[in-house]
């Protein structure tokens, strides 16, 4: 029984355990509990950088610093830095090659993590690629392996983990085509396996790239079909030098806006039938509302509408996010107000 309880005068001792009791108990069961979560997250052979510049790390040059940055180059790596962002109680994003990402001014305040793995194999007709491998690096050792199916992917920057987030696309083709399925991570490290049909591929999306997904792609398997007579490498050859003459030369991130689904137009082809011309594989490029809202070339600071491809917002020269969002915003009002038609990004924001 307690002896204050019992009206009795406590003794030395008892008086010393009545000191203890409360709050210095409660004190150091906290530093205890303190310094075991410090002494696992020092057991973590995991090194997180701090303040690190995003920019640096997307194509478009602009972005505030990560407050938290670290590169993983395995699933281990992986696996400890979603702990230790669990641990700390920060939010973390998922980096792959920053060339699809417009980053706040003000940077992400929380985890960024590079996907830096970089193993793949060619075997038969398939490659099974870790996600950081850069989507190019692919495309060029498919056809150098005598595989078709990824040509139409040469010049698309990034990697092959952003590649099926993105569901990247172009010349008819988007990589969904070629997905067998893979290996993920969830958020708490546990691995799993997808197929195609879990990755739920739609126009320049997937279900990585769903709001609540929070699988992190570890492994990609892309199935490829044989052929001999070099006629891939000379289509790469081709795409490349295509591509050359329409990506406008300065910093970005590809096209800015989704193209426009033509299932969702009836009505606008009613009051713009000189449209019909304009559809290609089921889209509308938005890149001709843009110029038909007398866009072209419209700068904001440092951002401007590319003259090579209205789609394209570039970095033509110490551009802030804040130029870029102005400029998208622009964009969306116009087109909206000379054709009815809203603009949905392609880029994805990240810190805002
Ligand atoms: C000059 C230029 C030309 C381009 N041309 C094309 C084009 O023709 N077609 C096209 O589709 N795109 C194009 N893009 C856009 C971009 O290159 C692609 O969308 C690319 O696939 C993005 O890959 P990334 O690794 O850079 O992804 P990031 O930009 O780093 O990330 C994009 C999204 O993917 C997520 N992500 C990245 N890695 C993983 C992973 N391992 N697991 C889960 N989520 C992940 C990120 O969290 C983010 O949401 C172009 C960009 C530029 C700059």
């Amino acid at each position: 029984m307690d002896s204050q309880r019992a009206g009795r005068c406590p003794g030395t001792a008892q008086k010393c355990f009545l000191i203890f009791r409360r709050p210095w108990r409660e004190i150091l069961l906290r530093a205890f509990l303190f310094y075991k979560l410090c002494s696992k997250i020092n057991q973590m052979k995991i090194e997180i950088k701090k303040n690190i510049a995003l920019a640096e790390y997307t194509t478009f040059r602009i972005g505030g610093p990560a407050r938290y940055f670290f590169e993983a180059e395995t699933a281990e790596d992986l696996k400890e830095a979603l702990l230790w962002a669990r641990e700390k109680g920060v939010p973390y994003f998922i980096l792959g090659g920053g060339s699809n990402l417009l980053v706040s001014d003000e940077g992400f305040d929380g985890l960024v993590i590079k996907v830096s793995s970089s193993r793949f194999q060619v075997s038969g007709n398939m490659i099974n690629a870790d996600a950081g491998v850069p989507l190019a690096r692919l495309v060029i050792e498919s056809v150098n392996n005598n595989l078709t199916g990824l040509e139409w992917a040469i010049g698309i920057p990034g990697t092959i983990g952003g590649a099926v987030c993105g569901n990247a696309g172009a010349y008819g083709h988007s990589i969904s085509e070629s997905v067998k399925g893979g290996k993920a991570m969830t958020q708490d490290g546990k691995i799993v396996d997808f197929d195609k049909n879990a990755c739920r591929f739609c126009y320049r999306g997937s279900a990585f790239k769903e709001k609540d997904n929070n699988l992190i792609i570890l492994e990609v398997q892309l199935q490829l079909a044989a052929e001999k007579n070099g006629k891939a490498k000379k289509r790469m050859k081709e795409i490349l030098a295509e591509r050359s003459t329409k990506i406008p030369p300065f910093a970005s991130s590809g096209s800015f806006f989704k193209n426009y689904l033509v299932k969702d137009s009836g009505p606008l082809l009613k009051r713009f039938p000189e449209l019909s011309q304009k559809i290609k594989g089921g889209k509308i490029a938005v890149a001709y509302f843009i110029e038909q809202a007398g866009l072209k070339g419209k700068t904001v600071g440092g951002a401007k509408i590319a003259e090579e491809h209205a789609n394209f917002i570039v970095n033509a020269g110490g551009a802030k996010a804040k130029d870029v969002l102005e400029l998208a915003k622009i964009c969306k009002e116009k087109v909206k107000e000379k054709f009815g038609v809203g603009l949905e990004e392609e880029t994805r924001y990240v810190g805002f």
